[in-house]
């Protein structure tokens, strides 16, 4: 069996002593090792601060962004060998497989053309202030690099865009990265950063990969360093939590559980209504549900609930699960045996709840092309609840796999309302026709969310779903979400710099900031 090997310092090493063991999650068999055991971590550390930020800082934001340029044409051309390690360790499908790799590729290809239009700089100001009673003493506000490392920690659920999407931006703004991926499904992410490091494009020191447990790295960061996690709620309030962290105010960015809704208005009419159905089918099984961004609440008018029932068993009667390698398999196993195991304590839980099952089942999917007792295999769930007000878990229990709950509002107000109770999420899509109403649902949803989908008929034929997180917009959420912010174009950058308000002579300023 291989030993997945951490890229450190400008090599790749193993670790030593007791390592985690890797699962195919289609049959259950063993596939790779990996660990940190015997590994100096802090020296990684100190390597990126010696010399990988001093070679990004050197760089401008265009000899940055051509960097990431270089790392996302690798990716694209190791497209198939990439998909076939995500079949092989994610479980996934070839189509999930490409939504997780062309999403690192096309991230660094969006962050490279962020680079080239930021130009020839190498901080970012904003708008000059006047300060004094004459046009002498202004004031800019300068955005320039944190001196530290990025050390950024990633979910199981994707290897390669987890890693792409945090690394981009932080190498943009001229900050190194040391990225650790979930340890479940790392082969992916190596496999991924083997293609990094064979440009030689990305400066020495600059991206670091983690294969196995941080140890104490996260215990060394400072004041000038930033940690940016995905993952679940728990292990967010862990990180935030550190001592060092808390006493260095360390920059925390985290991405985390979210309970995302589809709301349905009653005027929406039939192409809203068949964008609906198909965004919400899609959302439930892609990437068999293990999306942050999947829809996990449906909400639709009292009097369309029935219908909406039974338009979305048909959609989801037609996905086939098994053996993702195989053309006609639309929807994978889930990645680990825990997930499997929490998925369908979830649906328990949420039947315990209040809600029903209406469609599916979380033990027994029939399975093509592999044994259902050795994969990690479940089949969609669709489950109602018909009073939504006291169907607590339903809100608050986030079941990371392929079910959703349908539930029936009476009013925009109610809706509204009923969708915050999930206390802050990453994305809310809401699908109609009437702008008055639209208008009160988006406002009124706005709030409690990093994003908000509006899905009508002018749209219908050109939006996207809205798990799909875009490069340019921001992605994050408050409260349950982490209360984090990621991506949205030259934002995103904004975490990784420092911005410093400076004060003084005008001509010089100029002649200093540019
Ligand atoms: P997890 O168990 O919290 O693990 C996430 C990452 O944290 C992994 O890399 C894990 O490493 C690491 N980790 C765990 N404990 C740690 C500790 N004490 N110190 C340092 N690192 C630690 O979450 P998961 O099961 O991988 O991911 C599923 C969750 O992520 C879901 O709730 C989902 O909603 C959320 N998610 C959110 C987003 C978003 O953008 N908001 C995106 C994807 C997923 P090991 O694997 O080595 O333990």
């Amino acid at each position: 069996m291989i030993t997945l090997k951490s890229y450190l310092r400008g090599e790749w090493v193993e670790g030593r002593g007791e390592l985690a063991t890797l699962f195919n999650p289609t049959t259950g068999e063993p596939i790779a090792k990996a660990g940190t055991g015997g590994i100096d971590l802090k020296a990684a550390l100190e390597h990126a601060r010696a010399e990988g930020g001093p070679a990004l800082r050197a760089m401008t934001f265009a000899e940055r962004g051509a960097v990431l340029k270089a790392m996302s044409k690798a990716i694209h051309e190791a497209r198939e060998e990439l998909i076939e390690a995500s079949i092989l360790n994610g479980g996934t499908t070839r189509s999930d497989a490409k939504f997780d790799i062309d999403g690192a590729s096309g991230t660094l290809a969006y962050y490279a053309s962020v680079g080239k239009q930021l130009g020839d700089k190498k901080t970012i100001v904003e708008e000059p202030e006047q300060l004094g009673r004459g046009a002498r003493f202004f004031g800019a506000h300068v955005w320039v690099p944190l001196r530290g490392v990025a050390v950024h920690v990633n979910a199981f659920n994707f290897p390669a865009w987890g890693l792409a999407e945090k690394a981009a931006v932080a190498l943009l703004a001229g900050v190194p990265v040391i990225s650790k991926p979930a340890t479940a499904t790392a082969l992916l992410t190596v496999r991924v950063m083997e293609k990094i490091v064979a440009t030689g494009a990305v400066p020495r020191g600059a991206l670091q990969l983690v294969a196995g447990s941080t140890q104490d790295l996260l215990e060394q960061l400072g004041p000038q360093d930033a940690l940016a996690f995905t993952g679940s709620g728990d292990t967010g309030t862990k990180l935030r939590g550190l001592g060092n962290v808390l006493a260095r105010s360390t920059r925390v960015n985290v991405e985390a559980d979210s309970l995302n809704a589809a709301v349905l208005a009653p005027d929406a009419d039939d192409e809203t209504y068949a964008m609906f159905l198909r965004d919400v089918s899609k959302e439930m099984t892609q990437k068999s549900g293990q999306k942050c961004t999947a829809t996990r609440r449906i909400f639709v008018p009292r009097d369309a609930i029935d219908r909406v029932q039974s338009d979305l068993a048909e959609r989801l009667a037609d996905v086939k699960v098994g053996d993702p390698a195989l053309a006609e398999v639309t929807m994978g196993p889930l990645a680990t045996a825990q997930q499997r195991d929490d998925y369908r304590a979830g649906v328990a839980k949420l039947e315990a709840s209040g809600a029903r099952v209406v469609f599916g089942s979380a033990t027994e999917p029939d399975v093509i092309g592999a044994d259902a007792q050795k994969g990690y295999f479940v089949g969609p769930v669709l489950l109602r609840a018909d009073a939504p007000a006291t169907a607590n878990a339903v809100h608050e229990h986030e079941v990371f796999g392929p079910c959703a709950t349908l539930m029936p509002y009476e009013d925009a107000n109610e809706v509204v309302e009923l969708v915050a109770r999930g206390g802050g999420g990453l994305v809310a899509s809401v699908y109609g026709d009437d702008r008055e109403l639209l208008s009160t649902l988006i406002l009124g949803l706005a709030p409690h969310h990093g994003r908000v989908l509006v899905g009508s008929k002018k749209v219908a034929d050109q939006a996207i779903p809205p798990g799909l997180v875009l490069p340019s917009c921001v992605h994050g959420g408050p409260g349950r979400a982490g209360g984090g912010e990621e991506l949205g174009g030259e934002r995103g950058l904004r975490f990784y710099m420092q911005r410093c308000a400076v004060q003084g002579d005008r001509a010089l300023l100029d002649k200093i900031l540019g």
